[in-house]
């Protein structure tokens, strides 16, 4: 038997649910699902499903990094696997040029924090913990997908460039510069140092930044975004501008 759902067949044969209403278009999003628990798969693609996204499913790591190779829009990672775990695999996926943009959300039975920072410090995007309801996580998807697909913000024009002393960031190619060498920087790093670079000199709160980077209503641990500055620091190197404001939070030095 193949391993691969793509056909929502038995999801709706177990789904007491009544007839789906119209899915609305999301210009086939593709949503890459590595998760080996049957019954969490099957409620997954067939919300997906319904809400308009191409859903693609592996069962183990293997298969999850071969089929990351087709460059999905959305990962959803669960850690423990058979075979490869999550956090390999987002180590895999980080660590090459074709996937490592990919936007990941880790999806784990595992609440403690010291996996929730791993998780960020490997690169994802967003943590969920099992058991969670599939609204929220869609609604974390989309919060995601919509960050992934519209760099500029409204009401803030058509930026193109924003540029602070020798840090450059280019939202329309999506990329960020440092003395003119591109920083190798994840979805969530890159928002982040937007947020902080579109306003030098402003101090940010915790709060206020985990909004901007990882989406509005997202249930993170305010840790989170320690990891995520701590990463990008890293990245930013000796030209690190990234100050600690004690009690807040963070500020780009003017
Ligand atoms: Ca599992």
């Amino acid at each position: 038997m193949s391993s691969e759902v793509t056909s929502m067949k038995d999801a709706k044969k177990q789904a007491p649910l009544k007839a789906a209403p119209a899915p609305k278009v999301k210009n086939g999003i593709k949503v890459l699902i590595i998760e080996d628990e049957k019954a969490l798969v099957d409620a997954l693609v067939y919300n997906l499903d319904r809400e308009g996204y191409e859903v693609t499913v592996a069962h183990d790591g293997q298969d999850g990094l071969r089929k990351a190779q087709s460059l999905p829009d959305i990962i959803l990672l669960d850690i423990m696997l058979p075979g490869i775990n999550g956090i390999e695999i987002l180590r895999e996926l980080r660590g090459n040029e074709k996937t490592k943009s990919i936007p990941v959300i880790v999806v784990s039975a595992k609440s403690e924090e010291t996996d929730q920072v791993v998780g960020f410090s490997m690169g994802a995007d967003d943590y969920v913990t099992k058991p969670f309801s599939v609204k929220i996580l869609l609604q974390r998807i989309n919060a995601l997908q919509r960050r992934a697909e519209v760099p500029t913000k409204e009401g803030q024009g058509p930026v193109e460039l924003i540029e602070h002393k020798q840090v450059k960031v280019d939202m329309v190619k999506h990329r960020a510069f440092i003395l003119d060498e591109e920083l190798d920087l994840t979805p969530t790093e890159f928002r982040l140092l937007e947020c902080l670079l579109r306003s030098p000199g402003r101090a940010f709160s915790r709060q206020h930044l985990m909004d901007c980077a990882i989406g509005e209503g997202a249930i993170v641990l305010e840790r989170t975004i320690d990891v995520h500055i701590k990463t990008l620091r890293k990245k930013l190197g000796s030209m690190d501008m990234i100050e600690t404001v004690r009690g807040l939070g963070y500020r780009f030095k003017e």
